[in-house]
């Protein structure tokens, strides 16, 4: 474990490779300290409190003995929206601000929560809902890792990447590219089909400004795609178009793709259209253009930029079995803090439940309709 370790006040604090930030009152670690190692006092204290050392937020760690299933929410876990494509989410929280994210991560406002998934049991469980795919369908499978945040956070994505490499017949991950290195692109090379790298302007203010935090590294990024470009995983450079901040790069993005030679094997470009979400940033002069003035846009600046499932090899493959009935009455369990506040997450008939609107507490039960159930996402208001 590479972890370091600070006293503050009545807490003794640990950053596990820098993302986990492990709290145990004083007291308790040097009552233990003489007789137990500092990996054995961070694993069994049942004192400790958790939180995501990148955003600062409250985190919830989850693995198999925490009970908590990991389909149906959108936060963390699996997502199997129908397709041969299986959306794995180890974490969530991220390191950039993006003034446009349509989930609001980085600093925010809205967010009190972060989760963070057990490798083990994150890979136990796709291995289950890809078996039940191939029995349904023919179709290859694909692991696509991505989430509300940065993947590469997740302190065990090269292990993440390798279990899912031996379970699906694809492996493809989105990052930011800003903690992406030679040598880890090295590493993962042979295990990683393709990387969506987000790139935004080739402009470095721009691009800094996009992204809402001073220190972005541009040239750091676009390094990073030509590695990427130059090893046997295949790279997709995928802007979002924000009018009135980057008309000008998409050309410029596309021309610097198509030099290093950006996908090779799948599309080299995924430009995707500026959308305001209700939990979602809005830049002030960002004006949202609709899909026909986007898609004849995308038609003047080149060709094949519209992207459609098959350019991917995604087929419609059946879903994995709902567990609750829209507009069914339920009574829940909370179990956990959900990701906003006056939200909770409750656990129930091997799913996870987010009720909204609630000022109930983990423990708590409460009467509720399921308000939502696509995907196998539940969620429910409290009656
Ligand atoms: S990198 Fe993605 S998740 Fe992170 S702030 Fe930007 S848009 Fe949001």
């Amino acid at each position: 474990m590479d972890y370091s370790k600070t006293i503050d006040g009545n807490k003794v604090i640990f950053v596990i490779n820098g993302t986990i930030e492990v709290k145990i009152p004083k007291k308790i670690y040097d009552r233990y300290s003489g007789r137990y190692d500092d990996e054995e006092i961070i694993s069994s204290c049942t004192k400790k409190e958790l939180y995501n050392a990148v955003t600062g937020r409250r985190l919830y760690y989850i693995s198999e003995e925490s009970d908590i299933p990991l389909i149906g929410h959108t936060a963390f876990g699996i997502i199997d929206r129908g397709t041969n494509l299986l959306q794995v989410r180890p974490s969530s929280g991220c390191n950039l601000n993006c003034i446009f994210c349509s989930v609001d991560e980085g600093k925010s406002r809205t967010k009190v929560t972060d989760y963070m998934v057990d490798v083990d049991y994150l890979a136990k469980k796709f291995e289950e809902i890809a078996d039940f795919k191939r029995r349904n369908c023919i179709a290859p499978i694909e692991a696509h890792i991505d989430g509300q945040g940065e993947p590469f956070l997740y302190p065990y994505i090269e292990k993440l990447i390798k279990k899912l490499h031996e379970m699906a017949d694809i492996v493809s991950i989105q990052t930011n590219g800003i903690l992406l290195t030679e040598d880890l692109i090295k590493r993962i090379d042979g295990y990683v089909d393709r990387i969506n790298l987000s790139m935004h302007s080739m402009d470095e203010y721009t691009a800094r400004r996009l992204a809402g935090i001073k220190s972005y590294d541009l040239s750091h990024v676009i390094e990073m795609a030509e590695v990427i470009a130059g090893s046997s995983i295949d790279l997709l450079i995928a802007p979002v178009w924000v009018p009135g901040y980057n008309d000008e790069d998409m050309k410029k993005i596309i021309e610097f793709g198509e030099r290093i030679g950006a996908g090779k094997k799948w599309k080299a470009f995924g430009i995707q259209k500026y959308e305001k979400y209700k939990f979602g940033r809005k830049p002030k002069s960002a004006k949202m253009m609709n899909f026909k003035t986007f898609y004849r846009k995308l038609d003047e600046i080149g060709e094949g930029l519209k992207l459609y499932p098959e350019d991917f090899g995604i087929v419609k493959c059946a879903s994995l079995p709902k567990k609750f009935r829209v507009g069914e009455r339920v009574r829940l369990k909370i179990e956990m803090h959900g990701r906003v506040r006056n939200e909770m997450i409750a656990v129930a008939r091997g799913r996870v439940v987010q009720i909204i609107n609630t000022h109930k507490k983990v423990g708590d039960t409460v009467n509720a309709r399921i308000t939502r159930n696509k995907h196998n996402i539940y969620v429910a208001r409290e009656e």
